[in-house]
């Protein structure tokens, strides 16, 4: 039997995380934890790291140090706190990291990663959204491959493995729509954190909740493409499809279109990229094609949705636009699910962010400091646009 890869987890303790040590947890022989990372819960991530034997555990939160020491005595397994031991984290030996940090916190650990030429399963989106062109370069330049986790980039990378690129015509990134597919514009200035981060199909983090209900997840998944695949923004589309069942699609040339397909569970595309170029078994529910009949689709709505026609407006402009844009959404996304701004205040902040940041021409950031130096300023700039905004509450 073949030795057992090693695996490092950033962000074990959130949804993606869990979901990828639901999967390895049932393979003991073919994977062993390296290291894993939280934010600010040391209990939890100390329960992780003892069930799966990680060698070391890092906590983002430095308040949370002494607490994850004491969870973990007498358990042999290393432990740190704070940026560094996240980095730390990163950079310790494993053949692959997941990278399942949530906004631009994952950005410098997962930059780490590359640097050592290590394979990473990319989940957080934001990394690429906000420092997309460093980002390649430096997986380029160490040799360190990125494979995606993201349900929708796993499809494409599916529909795009091993075809001629040059026939490729476009890329379609399909959308449940979230919970509000069909909510009017007066219902969507009521609806309340809570509602929002109750999603139909998938069962995700509260960030990414809010993004999906908002379609900007759908936007800065199309800025994720357009790095990750090399495809133009005139190649990029989205669907909406409210079953979740047809995640990605490519069209080519000659009139074919290759899709993937599979139930609404984010352990076939953590599986895929834990396993690659090989295969695993999940415990998934296989699809049953008879039994949902028929499976629909349309195109989105930019009224009711300006979140996703900002995102389209930044990857047009490109330069620094995308790092603006991800910084001004994660913002006004915590202040929404905090109650201090309304569902439609969200992407109104966004765009105001946006035009302001317009007035000045910004760079794509080169390097992890350009791009933490733009995402902090546009930041600065949503805070003063939320305490302008008449509408905020
Ligand atoms: P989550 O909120 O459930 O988990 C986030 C993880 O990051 C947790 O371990 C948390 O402790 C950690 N974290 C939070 N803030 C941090 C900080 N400042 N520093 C260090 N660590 C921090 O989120 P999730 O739903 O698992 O999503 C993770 C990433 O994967 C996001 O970028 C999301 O867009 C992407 N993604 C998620 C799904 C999904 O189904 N959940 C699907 C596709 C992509
Ligand atoms: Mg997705």
């Amino acid at each position: 039997m073949s030795e057992p890869q090693s695996l490092t987890i950033l962000g074990a303790t959130g949804s993606i995380g869990t979901s990828t040590l639901d999967l390895v947890g049932r393979l003991p022989e073919r994977f062993v934890l390296s290291s894993v990372t939280a934010g600010t819960n040391a209990k939890a991530l100390a329960a992780i790291a003892r069930r799966h034997g990680a060698q070391f555990a890092a906590v983002a939160d430095p308040a949370a140090y002494e607490e994850l020491k004491a969870q973990l005595s007498g358990s042999g397994i290393a432990c740190g706190a704070g940026p560094a031991a996240l980095v730390e984290a990163a950079e310790r030996p494993a053949d692959r990291v997941m990278a399942a940090i949530v906004g631009t916190a994952g950005l410098a650990p997962t930059l780490a990663a590359l640097r050592r030429g290590t394979t990473v399963l990319l989940a957080n989106k934001e990394c690429l959204v906000s420092a997309g062109d460093c980002f390649m370069r430096t997986a380029r330049e160490h040799e360190a491959e990125v494979l995606p986790v993201d349900s929708e980039h796993s499809a494409i990378f599916q529909a795009l493995e091993g075809r001629n690129r040059d026939c490729v015509e476009t890329a379609t990134l399909t959308a449940s729509g979230g919970p509000f597919r069909t909510a009017s514009l007066e219902r969507l200035e009521q609806v309340t954190a809570a509602e929002a981060v109750c999603h139909p199909n998938w069962s995700m983090g509260a960030k990414v909740s809010v993004d999906s209900a908002t379609l900007m997840n759908k936007g800065l998944e199309l800025i994720e493409a357009h790095h990750l695949f090399a495809l133009s923004a005139e190649q990029l589309r989205v669907l909406v499809h409210p079953e979740s069942v047809v995640h990605g699609l490519v069209s080519y040339t000659d009139g074919s279109v290759l899709a993937q397909l599979a139930p609404p569970d984010m352990r076939t595309p953590i599986a895929l990229s834990l396993a690659w170029p090989a295969r695993m078994t999940t415990p998934v529910p296989r699809l049953d094609l008879a039994r949902l009949a028929k499976l629909t689709f349309e195109e989105p709505d930019l009224v009711r949705f300006p979140a996703l026609a900002h995102a389209l407006a930044a990857l047009g402009a490109g330069g620094g636009a995308p790092t603006v844009l991800n910084a001004a959404n994660e913002v006004a996304v915590a202040e929404f699910l905090v109650g201090r701004l309304r569902f439609l205040d969200i992407a109104r902040i966004v765009g105001a962010v946006l035009d302001r940041a317009a007035a000045s021409p910004l760079t794509a950031p080169a390097e992890l400091d350009d791009a933490l130096e733009l995402d902090r300023w546009a930041r600065m700039l949503t805070r003063e646009a939320i305490a302008r905004a008449p509408e905020s509450a």
